[in-house]
């Protein structure tokens, strides 16, 4: 008999889990709390084609991802198109791509903006070898850069992912970041969606005998060493050999059998949530995919254009512009009912962009995440969970296990293969019978 694996949460990291697990011929069980799986990347129909609630992107660094695109067969399908920034600051739309734009950006002064360049070159080879996880982000970036810039500009747009905290996250965070995003400007996405993404996962897990369930929010999880109970919130239980939790840790104490919890990463994190709302318009803003907006009397802080990337064509002719703005979960701003916020971001964003009309507005959507990303303390390398939790069968796998890698689709991918092989060791050892039959399987 298979070992069987419930793996809970539908999201990126579940899917590729599970998909790697049944791919090895384990008996997996996907539970899934909404009634649509993709997580933090599922999807909402518009005009009758499936639009994601948060923007996503491809990055040509995401190898991970286009490795496991490539197992279902979708890699062709993403597309890649060159993208530009803007910056808007004080209500002023500027274009932030080359030196000439910066020589140009006048909120700094001439000093300032060759010392922006300049720093800025130099700023990942000025990192290494140094201990990044145990500095302070604002420690780090004023010495390098000088008050002046980190005040106008830097606490301001790095800022607006962590809130007030962000000086204080490590400085290896950013350093990381500057990484995957390395003044890239070719981005990519799926021709499907991200939804042909999710379908083509969950066929994969379907085809190799595995089993996917939505609407099916586990109530409570009891872990041994020798199984796993998984109660669904109806009262139904299922008995597994082992369970890979990808839920966010604070979720994942709410539903842990007292006996658990203990147990657990003894790591307290407080999360970043997201408020985003979605304009489909009709006509194009500015043509650069990203431009931070900076005291320039907004509630969000970015705007995120995807027609650049994706051609308007999907959005039945429209131009898809994403704003937002990360906060916490208990914020005012995240309490807030999504209709009135509509309402004043769309005044907003029409106060921002001189040329749009109220008539060029043609949908409205609003979409909140209370648990985008963890909030991480200096010195995360050393405080950062194990995958395994210790005297029982559970893994887990969630975004605050990336660190230091930003949160994506990418560094969720990569942790389900580490995670995956982390539990077929221990399926083989527990189950020296599986271990000779999955060797026999190995050398045919
Ligand atoms: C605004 C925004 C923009 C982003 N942009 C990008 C981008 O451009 N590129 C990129 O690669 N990444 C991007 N990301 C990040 C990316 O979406 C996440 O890092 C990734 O989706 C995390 O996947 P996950 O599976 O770990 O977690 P999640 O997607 O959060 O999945 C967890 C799943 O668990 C389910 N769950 C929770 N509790 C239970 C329960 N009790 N029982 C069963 N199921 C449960 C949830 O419903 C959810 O489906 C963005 C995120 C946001 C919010």
């Amino acid at each position: 008999m298979p070992q069987r694996v419930v793996v809970i949460g539908g999201g990126i990291c579940g899917l590729a889990t599970a998909h790697r697990l049944a791919r090895e011929g384990m008996a997996v069980t996907l539970l899934e709390a909404s009634d649509q799986l993709g997580g933090l990347g599922t999807f909402f129909t518009s005009r009758g084609r499936s639009v994601e609630r948060f923007y996503h992107c491809v990055m040509p660094t995401d190898t991970a991802l286009l490795a496991l695109l490539d197992e279902v067969g979708l890699r062709e399908s993403v597309g890649w198109n060159p993208t530009s920034m803007g910056m808007i600051v004080e209500g002023e739309h500027r274009s932030f791509n080359s030196a000439l734009d910066l020589l140009r950006f006048r909120p700094l002064s001439l000093v300032n903006r060759i010392r922006f360049g300049v720093v800025s070159l130099l700023l990942r080879r000025l990192g290494k070898g140094k201990d990044l996880d145990g500095m302070r982000t604002e420690d780090w970036l004023r010495g390098l850069y000088g008050d002046r810039i980190w005040e106008l500009l830097l606490a301001p747009l790095f800022g607006a992912k962590f809130g007030a905290a962000f000086g204080d996250v490590p400085a290896l965070y950013v350093w990381q970041r500057l990484g995957r995003e390395s003044n890239e400007s070719v981005r990519g996405y799926p021709a499907g969606g991200y939804e042909s993404v999710i379908d083509a996962l969950r066929a994969s897990i379907e085809a190799h005998g595995g089993e996917v369930r939505t609407s099916a929010p586990v109530g409570r999880l009891e872990a041994g060493e020798d199984r796993v109970l998984v109660t669904l919130s109806g009262g139904e239980t299922i008995e597994a050999d082992h369970a890979v939790s990808t839920v966010p840790l604070p979720a994942l104490r709410a539903i842990a059998d007292p006996d658990l919890v203990p147990l657990l990463p003894d790591v307290q994190l407080p999360y970043q949530g997201v408020v985003n709302t979605l304009f489909f318009l009709r006509k194009p803003l500015s043509g650069h995919y990203w431009a931070p907006v900076i005291r320039s009397g907004t509630d969000f802080d970015g705007v995120i254009e995807m027609t650049p990337l994706t051609g308007s064509e999907r959005y039945g002719d429209r131009h898809l512009v994403y704003v937002m703005h990360y906060t916490d979960r208990e914020s005012a701003l995240y309490r807030e009912d999504s209709e009135s916020i509509a309402q004043r971001w769309t005044e907003q964003l029409l106060s921002l962009h001189k040329g749009l009309t109220p008539d060029d507005v043609d949908e409205v959507r609003v979409f909140k995440a209370p648990f985008v990303e963890p909030v991480y303390p200096l010195g995360y390398l050393t405080k950062r969970p194990a995958v395994e939790v210790p005297g029982t069968r559970l893994l887990l796998a969630t975004t605050a296990h990336v660190y230091p890698d930003v949160t994506s689709w990418n560094s969720s991918v990569e942790l389900s293969g580490s995670v995956t092989n982390t539990l077929l060791r221990a399926a083989r050892s527990s189950s020296p019978q599986e271990n000779a039959a999955w060797s026999a399987d190995s050398a045919r």
